[in-house]
């Protein structure tokens, strides 16, 4: 896929340049492809385009739009109406329930990859077709290349990543819906990639492809502290991911010591596949049994990640954009191992990825690579103006001709048949690669809490609070203020909602039994990403504080003092600055959790 080249001395890369000395083939031609197309950037997406429109002129979708033949950006741009989910659906519903004309994509839709976004209280589903794997996996191909321009000899030895596969539902068309890393470990792209000793994992593909995900967790834990002394890399897709691997292994260490001075299988881990390959790799090893214990027993598990894993050069994990608020702690846990935040992806599509891995969490920028789809961007400035623009079409610009130092909206139009669709992330540009913008990821769109994949936002907050103030009622109470936080301080992190309540009968407030059924019929009310990350334990118990009468005024009265105008005050719906937390965490009354998990299934509800 990547296109040869003549010779390693023919890069003229001015990635390579980085260390300027030996690098493989393979990679050389890995850099001069990141080279050929941040170089070409605006010929490469004119090209993109083209080709998509070219074999989908004959779709429903584009039909509509009346394009008769054009490929070029202008008629494009002047015809194709921007996109929410929301103005798709009825096409996706249609696919979804089996109809096979070619409605957005002239190649049949192979599956829908399940966002994390939410439509509804549900998952997004996003059609895909086959090849985009053949895309997903160029991407993939092209992060070590980069990393071995910063960090050498990643070839003598192994990478620990927790990688998992998640539950796969049917569209009522029989069509697969999951989400998209499932769907590439589950592909033979991934499941059959050749040998490169640069991207050795201790987790052997059984490990990760066991549908069960604490048999699948304790196999490929157990198999890092086996390799211990071969790991160089640990790492997960996202913070949150790693972090809920440490707590595992809080948790069970006890039971890896002993499986491995044993060297038989807790026979809680049933997955036959599983059991035969580990029987293949676990051993008797009373020493490294003991040293487990040792390490283990500790109180304080303060780079716990270094002790552990000794040769870890780096960690490998997305901490940015939600996931910021997971560096302190992993910093506390690796004693200060930078942080590789490879790349940048969705459901819909495959970006880009960072040119300078090793950087600063807060220097990341990633490069969005021209071929993975044609892009382009809304200028975003903070008046909610821009979201009521209906009426008169945004301006949107071209990859090649962004600002630096502007904020824009993404949007994209994919092989597979979304065009000019929002994807709802607010980028940064803060420099170039040759002609290629480099994109700080700012956030994403209306998202208020986020502790894993989960992803609320104001609506569903509110909605949540009102369906759980309906059981106050009888007790003549009600919710004056509310605001939330995202607390990541322990593992899992967990929603905390902050309540100003308005008792009418002292003599007859609603007691902690009420107010943790209150925090439980939230729980019930958000979305089913929330409610699936409670039960695979991502998050923990929703949290209420009730605080005392007065406090969102001093709220109001604070953020005055700073400056805020009186007239145009809104109550922050969430809250993450230190003085805020402070006083909120000082007046708080009462505290109650949710005592039950909220309900879950695969299955969607419609
Ligand atoms: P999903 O559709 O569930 O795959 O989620 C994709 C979304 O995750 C993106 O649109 C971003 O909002 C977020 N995301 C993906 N990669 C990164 C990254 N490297 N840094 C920050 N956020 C990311």
């Amino acid at each position: 896929m990547i296109s040869p080249s003549s010779s390693i001395m023919a890069v003229d890369s001015t990635l390579s340049s980085v260390v300027g000395a030996s690098f493989s083939e393979k990679d050389a031609k890995a850099l001069q492809f990141i080279e050929e197309m941040t170089k070409n950037v605006d010929s490469v997406q004119e090209r993109i385009l083209g080709e998509i429109l070219s074999r989908n002129a004959d779709t429903e979708y584009l039909k509509r739009f009346q394009l008769n033949g054009a490929t070029d950006r202008d008629t494009f741009k002047s015809k194709v109406p921007v996109v929410t989910y929301e103005d798709l659906q009825p096409e996706i519903q249609r696919i979804a329930n089996g109809d096979k004309s070619p409605i957005l994509s002239s190649h049949p839709i192979s599956e829908f990859l399940t966002s994390s976004g939410t439509s509804a209280g549900e998952r997004k589903l996003m059609p895909t077709i086959h090849e985009e794997l053949n895309r997903r996996q160029l991407l993939y191909s092209l992060l070590m290349p980069v990393m071995n321009l910063y960090v050498p000899g990643l070839d003598k030895g192994k990478g620990l990543y927790f990688l998992f596969i998640k539950a796969e539902t049917k569209t009522p068309g029989g069509l697969l819906a999951r989400p998209v890393l499932t769907s590439y470990y589950k592909s033979d792209h991934f499941k059959s990639r050749p040998y490169d000793p640069f991207n050795v994992y201790t987790s052997p593909n059984e490990t990760i492809l066991c549908p069960d995900s604490i048999q699948s967790m304790y196999a490929q834990m157990l198999c890092g502290l086996i390799m211990r002394e071969e790991v160089l890399r640990v790492g997960a897709v996202f913070a949150s991911g790693l972090l809920k691997a440490i707590r595992f292994l809080q948790l069970n260490w006890k039971q890896f010591a002993h499986d491995i001075e044993t060297g038989t299988l807790n026979p809680k881990v049933t997955d036959p596949s599983v059991r035969e390959c580990m029987s293949k790799i676990l051993k008797p090893n009373p020493e490294l049994a003991a040293f487990i214990t040792k390490e283990c027993s500790e109180e304080n598990w303060e780079c716990i990640i270094t002790r552990i894993w000794p040769n870890t050069k780096y960690l490998d994990v997305i901490v940015t954009g939600a996931m910021a608020q997971y560096i302190p702690t992993l910093e506390y846990y690796s004693g200060g191992l930078p942080m590789a935040c490879t790349m940048y992806a969705s459901s819909e599509c495959y970006f880009g990825l960072n040119l300078k891995p090793m950087c600063k969490p807060s220097e990341v920028s990633y490069t969005i690579m021209p071929n993975m789809a044609y892009f382009e961007f809304l200028p975003h400035d903070d008046s909610s103006a821009q979201d009521s623009s209906r009426d008169s079409p945004p301006r949107l610009v071209d990859l090649a001709d962004l600002e630096v130092g502007k904020e824009y909206e993404l949007i994209v139009t994919t092989y597979a048949g979304l065009c000019r669709y929002r994807v709802g992330d607010i980028l940064r540009v803060t420099g170039f690669h040759n002609a290629a913008p480099q994109f700080r990821f700012i956030r994403r769109k209306n998202v208020l809490l986020s502790i894993d994949s989960d992803k609320t936002d104001e609506s569903e907050l509110q909605q949540a609070i009102e369906n759980a103030s309906v059981l106050l009622k009888e007790f003549n109470t009600s919710v004056v203020e509310y605001t939330s936080y995202a607390d990541t301080k322990q593992i899992p992190g967990h929603y905390v909602i902050y309540w100003e309540l308005f008792v009418k009968d002292a003599a007859n407030a609603p007691t902690d039994e009420v107010l943790s059924q209150c925090c439980f019929q939230m729980e019930e009310s958000l979305n089913a990403v929330y409610r699936q990350c409670r039960v695979a334990d991502s998050i923990g118990p929703l949290e209420i504080r009730v605080v005392k009468n007065g406090t969102f005024e001093e709220l109001m009265d604070y953020a005055i003092s700073r400056g805020a105008s009186i007239n145009q005050y809104k109550v922050p719906r969430c809250v993450s600055f230190t003085p805020i937390m402070e006083l909120l965490d000082s007046r708080v009354v009462s505290k109650h959790f949710s005592r039950a998990l909220p309900h879950w299934t695969p299955d969607r509800r419609r």
